[in-house]
């Protein structure tokens, strides 16, 4: 650890004389900021502040370095100079960036060689002919204007912008002129495609031009207020109806509007529902053209957001430094930093085609850039994983062959494959990294006990974390289980540790992992804690990943001296995202289920007959089954949600199964009362447990055969599937009763898939092709950078994106070269912005 007094002293009179005092210097402020780090951005990492503890440094060494290294230790200055007024998440950012700035300096100082040796102020690139769109910025920019002196100044450089404006811009995750430029469009208004209002047709996504007629007022049947707004040009009229009265002032007969929505039919006329509207003005930025559509919030509006936008590009557009090397953009195929984040803004060109053709290659750029950043970092953090000498398991065949004769079941080939998969890892001196990803029932947890036997085997302890003290205790009777038949002399010690077992039993654990007396400890997140330690900790499984952040996963590495790590989940990707989203994994898959399970016959039901679906659930209960209910929740608030489960409960209670025993499970409950309640349910006290989505992940209940979903239409596919997972679990038939109004579309769609379909890869192919791989990757994935352009339809640019990452480390794995500065900044103030939520 650092002591910061001792640098702080250290230093107070120091002076510069030569290459090597220089590059001092600044490895102080690197070891300041890297405290700053673990500290959690407190500024209290230096007696007087960031601040003035960089500035006197750079001051110091400023005078004795010219040219590239001069401008560097400028960006840093500046980037330093408002650290104390930030708020934590921007000084995370700072000093992600001001760390990869200083690795540079450092680099060039000790190298003594003052001069950048790469040209990343270099000019945009001449080639492309773009005429229109390269002089209109070019024209703006010549005028006389107070130039921003860096990316990561705050927006309140820019004129118009107040404290009010900052903080609209900062519900929008807007602080620095960085985050403002590429705060990307969420889609566009193509104005430069008008149609006529004679010519729409029914259904067709469509903009047009008009004037005002009529603004009228009406509330609908149910009492909502409609705005009827009649807008007309040479062709013809249509109505535009909003359910916002604030319309009704901004439209006031006359107005020139531009309109763009889907076609739709009102009373037997065409209508516009809604739609997309804008005042019609002579500027440019917002109409005659393909116009940017960004995200807004309350009181910030788009014209506003356009032109701040449009403010920020011609101030400091030409401080963006392109991060990829020539090499790259020419392999892919991409235009220059600067043109695409220009284009991606204001697409312009000679033609509506041309312009459009434009804002392609941006979008191309720029969802390379994210792929390619993303790869880089996962890719990145498996070398780190990987760079230590790992433990070479010697695999004694034998006696894994011994463990899968003795189970009561033949193992599918899949898990044959996976198990010959994880096993080769273990023998090889690299340290595995391995996903193992496979359908609830896939048999997951007899290849990990497999595994585990032959680290255990080679004189290594093993160690599996699950996400909750139930799923710990499950796995542990599952591997008692698998391996009671194994002969006395190969059978492993297994032990449990989770939060609520008393101090007792938990120190008994402790020290018989510590002397090796254990040979698998099952746990919770208890498992992570200072006073669990092992002897000699060989092979770490992870389950149900997605539940766990990286940090988490890192922990229960740490408690060994690079052991093998198998991580586990339920929720399977398709392949073509599989290297997306586990860039840092090798990955494993059981596409297949044992054989003879029973299909679980799945039903959707219309909601007026859910009468049926309660009849239903009673017959089984008479046959001695038990049942879920699982209901949606409809509001954002936990608490609100926790209110609708227990009336939901009651309902159920008293109108429809006063004779039976119910359960209730939802969020707000403590974790001990939620276990209790699943126990009574295991152990068949209860008949039918009543779930919010917290039943999502659970045990085991061979006696459940039915699981009801109310309200089917609103849940996603993946969730609904893993619903479904939850019965036929035994040896009875079991059923899944989707209860749902009549869905219409994608809802239809994905009730449809679940009664076709069990394959959980399928599913999530639907679900995929659904949703679009943002939504489906957003819910589905944390520790993962928010990704805003990039589409994954294309397998081939992601597969690009990871050959181009795998080149660029093969070359520099710590991207320190003069050359990778900027792409490591953008690296790390990318993945500064890693989703940590865990579900
Ligand atoms: P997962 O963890 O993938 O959801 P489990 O490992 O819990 O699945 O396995 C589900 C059930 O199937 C367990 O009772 C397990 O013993 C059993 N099982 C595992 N592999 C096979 C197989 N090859 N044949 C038959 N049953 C199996
Ligand atoms: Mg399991």
């Amino acid at each position: 650890m650092v002591d910061t007094r001792s640098i702080v002293a250290n230093t107070s009179d120091m002076t510069i004389q030569d290459g090597r005092q220089r590059t001092g210097a600044l490895v102080q402020i690197q070891k300041v900021l890297e405290l700053e780090a673990r500290k959690g951005y407190s500024d209290s990492s230096a007696t007087n502040g960031v601040t003035r503890f960089a500035g006197e440094r750079i001051a110091q060494v400023m005078g004795e370095v010219e040219g590239d290294a001069r401008r560097t230790l400028q960006d840093l200055d500046a980037l330093l100079a408002s650290y104390r007024d930030l708020d934590p998440e921007a000084r995370e950012r700072v000093v992600a960036e001001s760390l990869s700035l200083l690795r540079y300096a450092i680099s060039a100082s000790s190298n003594a060689s003052p001069s950048r040796p790469a040209p990343s102020r270099a000019e945009p690139p001449p080639p492309q002919p773009k005429p229109a769109a390269a002089k209109a910025p070019a024209t703006r920019k010549a005028k006389p204007q107070p130039m921003v002196g860096s990316l990561s100044d705050s927006v309140l450089l820019l004129p118009m912008v107040g404290d009010g404006r900052a903080r609209q811009l900062g519900q929008v995750g807007v602080r620095t002129i960085r985050d403002l430029i590429y705060l990307f469009p969420r889609r566009y208004v193509d104005y430069s495609n008008l149609e006529k209002i004679g010519s729409l047709l029914f259904g067709q996504m469509s903009t047009i031009q008009g004037v005002v007629q009529s603004v009228s007022s009406s509330r609908t049947r149910t009492g909502k207020e409609m705005i009827d707004v009649v807008v007309q040009d040479e062709t013809g009229w249509i109505h535009a109806i909003w359910f916002n009265p604030y319309i009704q002032r901004q439209l006031p007969e006359g107005t020139r509007v531009s309109l763009s929505g889907r076609v739709e039919q009102l009373r037997g006329t065409l209508c516009l529902k809604s739609p997309e509207w804008e005042v019609l003005s002579q500027d440019t930025l917002h109409t005659g053209r393909i116009a940017p559509v960004y995200p807004l919030t309350k009181g910030l509006y788009q014209k506003t957001l356009r032109t701040l936008v449009r403010t920020a590009l011609d101030r400091s557009l030409h401080l963006v430094e392109e991060h990829l090397p020539p090499e790259t953009l020419q392999r892919a195929a991409l235009i220059e930093v600067r043109e695409a984040i220009e284009w991606i803004h204001f697409p312009e060109g000679d033609t509506p085609d041309e312009a459009r053709r434009r804002l392609g290659e941006a979008r191309k750029r720029l969802a390379f850039d994210e792929l390619l950043l993303m790869q880089l970092g996962l890719l990145q953090q498996k070398l780190d994983w990987q760079g230590g000498p790992g433990n070479e398991i010697a695999v004694d065949r034998e006696v894994v062959q011994a463990f899968v004769r003795s189970l009561p079941f033949a193992l599918t080939s899949a898990q044959n494959r996976a198990l010959g998969e994880i096993l080769r890892d273990m023998a090889s001196p690299m340290p595995m990294t391995r996903l193992l990803q496979g359908d609830v029932g896939s048999g997951k947890t007899a290849v990990a006990a497999a595994a585990a036997l032959a680290a255990i085997n080679d004189g290594y302890q093993a160690a599996i974390m699950a996400p909750t003290e139930l799923l710990a205790e499950q796995h542990l009777r599952s591997l008692i289980d698998l391996f009671a038949n194994l002969p006395d002399n190969i059978r492993p010690s297994v032990g449990l540790i989770t939060g609520s077992m008393n101090a007792a039993a938990r120190r008994e654990v402790y020290s018989l992992a510590s002397d090796g007396g254990l040979d698998l400890v099952v746990g919770t997140q208890a498992l992570i804690q200072e006073s669990m330690t092992f002897s000699r900790l060989g092979f770490a499984v992870v389950d149900e990943q997605h539940r766990f952040g990286v940090d988490q996963r890192s922990a229960l590495r740490d408690k060994g001296t690079n052991p093998d790590v198998l991580v586990m989940t339920a929720t399977p990707i398709p392949r073509s995202l599989a290297l997306t989203i586990h860039g840092d994994l090798d990955v494993s898959t059981l596409d297949e289920l044992p054989p003879g399970r029973q299909p679980i016959e799945t039903r959707w039901i219309p909601s007026r007959q859910s009468r049926n679906a309660y009849a239903f659930v009673r017959d089984e209960i008479a046959k001695g089954r038990q049942a879920f209910i699982v209901f949606p929740l409809v509001e954002e608030s936990e608490t609100i949600d926790a209110k609708s489960a227990v009336a939901e409960h009651e309902r159920l209670s008293r109108d429809v199964f006063p004779d039976l025993r119910l359960g209730l499970l939802h969020g707000r409950m403590r974790p001990a009362d939620k276990d209790e309640v699943m126990l009574s349910f295991r152990d068949g006290e209860i008949d039918v447990l009543v779930s919010t989505s917290v039943v999502e992940v659970g045990i085991d209940v061979p006696n459940a055969t039915v699981m009801l979903i109310e309200g089917a239409e609103r849940f996603g596919l993946a969730q609904l599937h893993q619903f479904r997972g939850r019965v036929g679990r035994g040896a009875e038939k079991s059923y899944c009763l989707l209860v749902s109004n009549d869905a219409a579309g994608d809802g239809r769609t994905r009730l449809q898939a679940m009664v076709d379909s069990q394959d959980g890869f399928r599913l999530a192919q639907i679900d995929l092709d659904l949703r679009g791989p943002g939504d489906f990757l957003g819910k589905r994935q944390s520790g993962l950078p928010e990704l805003s352009l990039a589409d994954f339809s294309d397998v081939r640019d992601l597969e690009r994106a990871r050959n181009e990452a795998q080149e660029l480390l093969a070359e520099d794995p710590d991207l320190e070269l003069p050359q990778h500065r900027v792409l490591a900044a953008r690296v790390n103030a990318f993945w500064s912005h890693v989703v940590t939520e865990v579900s």
